[in-house]
């Protein structure tokens, strides 16, 4: 089975439309200039000078001038909540989410009730995408049985029924041996083991980021040693292995040192990064807002810039939002009690752009770039704005501000950790699979209405 086949989304209209003068930028293709993308049957027909093409019979044209179109974007992460706990999120609405923050493909963690840890389970989910999901979703399987960490899952049965790969998230996996014989299965089934690093004995009851401010406000902190350590361990287990792993959401300067020697041994392994662990520091639980609580933890100053850094250099291949939705009436409650998570497909593009573009830290194309690496970490085609290619794209209007939240969610959650802020960088039309997954109400030239 090819890992497109893996993914899964409910048959759409193939769009016949013409994106009339957007500045199309894809950095795999080098193209950065105004241009008209010719869509027809969902495939990137042409490309062409601002002006030189026309809209298809029975398509309509999409006036773009001042927009961008980049490549759709990936996310590796996320948490639809489906199974069992849809009242924080679901197939529909979360993939809503992903549409209008121009995503055209994301990956589901399994950590749903039941745990996607059984091929019956996967098929039911795959199945119910197939009908609900307006952008292709992949699904990630349990590692170990219920995520308990010591009973492997039928990581090939699992495969056999559409399973992209491998992950416990939420949780690590504690013992080696077992990740060991999990990397071993592998071997036979292929398919990305996905790693959240975490030492529970170290984290102990931990509730953010260990350090200055945890005590000064006496909440128990997580260090980063916790993340870091098994970073390292899980490093030297795939090296032995000659296993492929994904390290997910890291979080701090130790971490990211860790990859680079890994990386450097020629080890198979790979990373992502959050916006929130971008954009943010534990500055921010200061406000003992428990949208500002989340695992791994917001870290302090130098973690932030060693994350940037290595995302800028391409050490840190990919970002992923770990979009984890909760209903209010679990995040409203004292921040130590509080689940952690926060949710981020709206609002990926728009904070890096605003918190790291405008001000010089990261160039448009790298963030751009960035977005959709995880696609290719999954075996998965990357988006590419080209002639022939299946319409995967989002438009965004970089001068456009908005008030995060004030018109509400697409998600079914709102425990967005940039709720109130004004963010810059809106997404106007994502296209993904070919189909328009999602669209502001946008200038378009639509018969007069007199
Ligand atoms: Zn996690
Ligand atoms: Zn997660």
């Amino acid at each position: 089975m090819s890992e497109t086949k893996r993914l899964f989304h409910r048959a759409g209209e193939p769009a016949e439309l013409l994106i009339a003068g957007a500045h199309v930028l894809d950095p795999r293709t080098g193209l950065d200039e105004p241009h008209d993308i010719l869509i027809k049957n969902g495939h990137i027909a042409e490309l062409g000078g601002p002006g030189s093409l026309e809209a298809p019979q029975d398509g309509e044209t999409v006036d773009a001038e001042g927009m961008h179109a980049f490549p759709g974007f990936v996310d590796p992460h996320v948490h639809l909540r489906t199974p069992g706990q849809e009242y924080k999120e679901n197939l529909e609405t979360g993939t809503a989410a992903a549409a209008a923050g121009g995503f055209c493909a994301v990956i589901a963690m399994p950590n749903t009730d039941p745990v996607v840890d059984d091929a019956s389970v996967l098929r039911a989910l795959t199945d119910a995408a197939s009908r609900q999901a307006s952008v292709p979703v992949g699904f990630l399987a349990a590692v170990t049985r219920n995520l308990k960490g010591d009973e492997l899952t039928e990581m090939a049965k699992l495969r056999d029924a559409g399973a992209l790969g491998f992950t416990d998230d939420g949780k690590p996996v504690v013992n080696a041996g077992t990740l060991r014989k999990a990397l071993q299965y592998q071997r036979l089934c292929g398919g990305v083991v996905a790693l959240h690093e975490e030492d529970p004995a170290l984290s102990g009851d931990g509730a953010m980021h260990e350090g200055a401010v945890s005590a000064r406000l006496g909440i128990a902190g997580i260090p980063t040693l916790s993340e870091s350590t098994m970073v390292a361990r899980d490093a030297a287990l795939a090296g032995y292995e000659d296993a492929r792993v994904h390290f997910q959401h890291l979080s701090c300067v130790e971490s990211v040192e860790a990859l680079e020697q890994a990386k450097a041994k020629g080890i198979r392994v790979s990373a992502e990064v959050c916006p929130h662990h971008l954009t943010l520091t534990d500055d921010m639980v200061r406000t003992l807002d428990s949208r500002f609580k989340m695992n791994p933890p917001l870290r302090a100053a130098r973690d932030r810039s060693a994350l940037v850094a290595a995302l800028r250099s391409g050490l840190i291949d990919c970002v992923a939002t770990d979009h984890a939705p909760h209903a209010i009436h679990e995040k409203e409650v004292p921040f130590e009690e509080a689940p952690m998570g926060t949710t981020g497909l709206e609002t990926a593009f728009a904070a890096l752009f605003t918190e790291l573009v405008l001000p010089g830290d990261l160039d448009l194309e790298i963030v751009v770039e960035r977005m959709s690496a995880g696609a290719a970490l999954y075996g998965l085609p990357v988006p590419k704005i080209e002639p022939g290619c299946p319409a995967n794209l989002c438009l965004v209007d970089l001068d456009a501000r908005f008030d995060v939240g004030a018109d509400g969610y697409f998600s079914r959650s709102e425990n967005c950790c940039f709720h109130g802020r004004m963010l810059q960088g809106k997404v106007r039309l994502t296209l993904a699979a070919g189909t328009v997954a999602f669209r502001e109400r946008m200038r378009a030239h639509a018969p007069a209405v007199s």
